[in-house]
């Protein structure tokens, strides 16, 4: 074979160190000279990849989004029924067919994407009713997100097709506290039920004053938490934090980790209180600095309390259970000077017993936040459009409307479940 590096130092009396050396060189310079191309194309070729990717995925989504409009709508002008949960009692949740509802003047109907469990609604199945919000028999279910498929006459700012949050009660706006900002306490507060069905008329007031348009790239799923995020929210700064607080949250149930997780995210210092094994993983995951996990009240505020300096007590507590004894425990825990909210609703004509020397003479504000109104739904639903808060960490399970009454039955032996979405 020609040119052999012998050959090569015969004929033009190199050393072996130049050929080695210039071989080397040419080497590298395809090497080189290859890598660059090489990565370029593949640089080229990956953005070209995802960009189709991408692409191609919107125009799907979008196709299918347009398609299952269509289709919707077809269905609901053909159809006289849908599958919709009505309570009849205590524990008694039937699947049944119901008239399809139709947009009256200024309406929506909804074609409900998912609707999520709640502790609210956990009630209502266990007691059979709730004082003010459901007689039995009724349509039940309030947090949901979906597509519009029927606008009534008169809307403006919403057409089928757009995917919308619809909140489960709107203020008039007009009577006394509404003129406050204090929306959530309205004389005339309207509230509306129903998502645990395949649409959902959505009243006039609601459509005006709380439905919002869910941005392209938030899921149904967690767009339905803006509800009770928006209660939490409230909660959270209804309490007034200051930068740097300890903020006990009493109760790892959804609210409760709901408000631990807002006030991780704003930057304070939490402690979570809860019972269940289940929770404490939750607490932690959502950002929790420490988590107290105990059964027993009074040790429960001696572990908060030795977590502070000097055993001092925490700066806030926010009771998120809704029992009386836990609305004591949460004033055992705040230091001179702290911020008790009574967040949880307990049942009606319990009540507590309260240290007044404790109160007086340690200067103890209390505050008790009720629901939420329409500046914290919004507050809510750019929460979970930012990315930062983890909705998906809330939704812990799926089911079918026909499951319904099985998830309620799970969800009372209290698992490690925080809410299960329900698709129609
Ligand atoms: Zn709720
Ligand atoms: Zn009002």
């Amino acid at each position: 074979m020609a040119n052999t590096v012998k050959d090569v130092i015969l004929r033009g009396r190199k050393t072996v160190e130049t050929v080695v050396e210039e071989g080397r060189k040419t080497v590298e310079n395809v090497v080189e000279g290859g890598l660059n191309t090489v990565e370029t194309v593949v640089g080229v070729g990956l953005n070209t990849v995802e960009t189709v990717v991408v692409e191609g995925r919107k125009k799907v989504e979008s196709a299918v989004h347009q398609g299952r409009v269509t289709v919707e709508n077809v269905l609901i002008r053909d159809r006289a029924t849908m599958k919709a949960a009505v309570l009849h009692g205590r524990e008694d949740v039937r699947i049944e067919a119901v008239p399809v509802p139709e947009a009256g003047p200024c309406e929506l109907i909804v074609s409900v994407g998912a609707a999520l469990t709640c502790g609210t609604d956990l009630k209502v199945f266990r007691r059979g009713y709730h004082a003010r919000m459901i007689v039995p028999p009724a349509l039940f279910g309030h947090e949901l997100a979906g597509t519009i498929v029927e606008a009534g006459e008169g809307v403006t700012g919403f057409a089928p097709g757009d995917r919308v949050v619809a909140l489960n009660s709107a203020p008039c706006g007009h009577c006394y506290f509404c003129a406050r900002g204090q929306e959530n306490l309205c004389d005339d507060l309207l509230f509306n039920n129903g998502a645990y069905a395949e649409f959902i008329r959505i009243p006039a007031r609601i459509v005006a004053k709380n439905t919002l348009h869910i941005p392209d790239d938030v899921p149904l799923e967690h767009a339905a938490l803006t509800e009770p995020l928006a209660c939490a929210v409230h909660g959270f700064e209804d309490s007034h934090p200051q930068p740097g607080d300890t903020v006990a949250v009493i109760g790892g149930g959804p609210l409760g980790l709901m408000i631990l997780h807002v006030a991780a995210l704003a930057g304070y210092n939490v402690i979570a209180i809860v019972k269940h094994e289940g929770q404490v993983e939750a607490a932690r995951q959502l950002g929790a600095a420490h988590v107290v996990q105990a059964n027993n009240i009074r040790k429960a505020i001696q572990e908060t309390r030795a977590l502070t300096e000097k055993d001092r007590g925490v700066d806030i507590a926010i009771e998120a259970v809704g029992v009386p004894e836990s609305w004591e425990e949460a004033v055992e825990m705040v230091r001179k000077g702290g911020t008790v909210n009574f967040f949880g609703g307990c049942a009606m004509g319990t009540h507590v017993t309260l240290d007044t020397n404790r109160i007086h003479y340690s200067d103890i504000t209390m505050r008790a936040t009720f629901h939420h109104t329409p500046a914290m739904c919004r507050k809510a639903l750019d929460l979970i459009a930012s990315g930062r808060f983890q909705a998906a960490a809330f939704i812990t399970g799926h089911a079918h409307l026909y499951e319904l009454n099985r998830v309620f039955e799970k969800l009372m032996k209290r698992g490690s479940e925080i809410k299960t979405a329900i698709v129609p």
